[in-house]
């Protein structure tokens, strides 16, 4: 095991989007195969066909590729030395098959005829027996139509005439089974409470629970990183190992905490009303007709969803919060995931983004402003936006919100805050305006510390406090009563722009 290279799956069904609790589950596997420098594989895990969603699987590999967690092996990345990646094309190797028939040449797994009807009349009557978790197991099994129960001669009779069947697991009765899970320590479960998986079905298409062990097996997957949800299946899949005989082969499991609804009130679920998306992208469910927002359309960052994601569940042991990609790798360890379920916080995910976007540059910011000016029909100076960008971002948490919170750099404003002018519009205060622009008109240079100086010197020389005409003065600029630094925005609308909206203030306000 010591000198197994390092390879970690993400192998998704493709049932749908990937929600962020899956991405998560990505994300660790990807920063434990980059620390060790091992293989991050993206197997798909599509043996359900019933379950198959149109457009899931490309779905996956766009949000991989959105939050810059790249399979360097697998589907929609190159394939490698395994493929193929997806079950469906896996099968037609005959692999899933062949596991099987160890298993039954060995006694460790059998045929099992029954139709619905008969596992729905098993159900009932173990119900009514109280039975507390009534499933097909080493006792139930002894009442049921397989190869346990029939002769020889009767099996061979219902497979010549071709009765569906599937393949079971043999579990033992009051047996312990042991396993370590890197993250929850020693894990100990009695065999009673384990059912005899479905191993291969009747149409010959192997369950999860097979499938994933033989690929897992054959890909060589050194660490096995998983939800919690598949904690109780974990028995089962041990005992699958020790019956091929391959427990040496088997992967070290991980299973991840869940993520929590922000009241820490039961899981996280994709229709989650905080008005944070659960997906990384729009995701449209063909099959409801629901529709589901992503991170990235919202305006996160990648970097912000995946550092926020990376919290959950995760901490580094000290008190650093912000991490790029490259320190998550270096930082990561399993030893450092909680055992216990990870409330997810709507508002620290927003104070990720923020933290990012206060991170951009000036320019980088303007590059992402400038499509939404153009679609609001605006045409500015690229140096002008810039500065808007300067002003505006202390307060933001999303780029979509420099519009909101700063259109008026572009648009001068023809309505001015009602309750501000109410309050501070008189003819004192009206008077104060028409004075400061006309000083602003003799400036021949108008920086913030001019305005600023020329603002206070004109109060002064009026008997006014600079503090009473202070957000008048603003709402005259800006038609609102809160934004940026007052001066700083004087400077960057630049004086004839001030002046002019000064005028339209004192000949609009009444
Ligand atoms: N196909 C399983 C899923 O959708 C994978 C579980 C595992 O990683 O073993 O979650």
């Amino acid at each position: 095991m010591e000198n197994r290279r390092v390879r970690l799956r993400f192998a998704p069904s493709p049932t749908g989007g990937l929600h962020m609790g899956g991405v998560r589950t990505a994300l660790f596997s990807y920063l434990f195969a980059k620390k060790h420098n091992g293989d991050f594989i993206l197997r798909i895990e599509d043996t359900d066909q019933t379950r198959y969603v149109k457009g899931a699987e490309e779905y996956i590999i766009e949000s991989l590729k959105w939050c810059g967690i790249e399979p360097n092996e697998g589907v929609g990345f190159g394939d490698g030395p395994h493929a193929p990646y997806r079950q469906s094309e896996r099968k037609e190797l005959g692999i899933y098959k062949k596991y099987a028939d160890l298993l039954i040449a060995s006694g460790h797994a059998y045929f099992a005829f029954d139709t619905s009807e008969e596992l729905d009349a098993m159900r009932k009557r173990l119900e009514a027996a109280k039975v507390v978790a009534p499933q097909y197991n080493s006792v139930s099994r002894q009442n049921m139509r397989n190869s346990l129960t029939l002769s020889e001669d009767e099996v061979k009779k219902l497979m010549d005439a071709g009765t569906p069947y599937v393949i079971r697991l043999k579990v033992p009765r009051n047996e312990e089974i042991r396993f370590h899970d890197i993250i929850r320590g020693w894990v100990v479960v009695n065999s009673t409470q384990v059912d005899d998986k479905v191993l291969l079905k009747s149409d010959g298409m192997p369950t999860y629970h097979l499938a994933h062990i033989v690929d897992d097996i054959e890909m060589e997957v050194s660490h096995a990183v998983r939800g919690e949800e598949w904690l109780p299946s974990a028995p089962s899949h041990v005992l699958i190992y020790r019956y091929l005989g391959m427990e040496d082969k088997m992967p070290l499991l991980a299973h991840l905490p869940l993520i929590l609804k922000p009241d820490g009130n039961g899981k996280l679920s994709k229709r989650d009303k905080s008005g944070i998306p659960m997906f990384p992208l729009d995701w449209y469910d063909e099959r409801t007709g629901e529709k589901y927002v992503g991170y990235r359309e919202t305006g996160f960052f990648p970097e912000a969803f995946i550092n926020m994601l990376a919290m959950l569940g995760w901490n580094p042991g000290t008190t650093q919060e912000i991490f790029s990609l490259e320190e998550l790798i270096q930082a990561f360890s399993f030893e450092r995931v909680n055992k216990s379920g990870a409330k997810f916080d709507p508002e620290k995910t927003k104070w990720f983004n923020q933290q990012y976007l206060r991170k951009k540059s000036n320019l980088e910011l303007a590059e992402l402003f400038s499509p939404i000016l153009k679609e609001k029909g605006i045409n500015a100076d690229a140096k002008f936006i810039e500065g808007v960008c300067n002003l505006v971002k202390e307060k933001a948490h999303f780029v979509s919100e420099f519009w909101s919170g700063g259109s008026y750099f572009f648009i001068a404003p023809t309505t001015f805050d009602a309750d501000v002018i109410k309050k501070r519009w008189n003819e004192q205060s009206a008077g104060f305006i028409k004075e400061v622009a006309e000083a602003f008109k003799n400036l021949t240079t108008f920086t913030a510390a001019e305005s600023e100086a020329t603002f206070k010197a004109t109060a002064e020389k009026m008997g006014i406090g600079a503090g009473q005409v202070m957000q008048l003065f603003r709402v005259c600029l800006s038609g609102v009563g809160g934004g940026p630094m007052l001066f700083e925005m004087v400077e960057l609308l630049g004086k004839d722009e001030v002046v002019k909206r000064l005028e339209t203030a004192l000949n609009s306000i009444k």
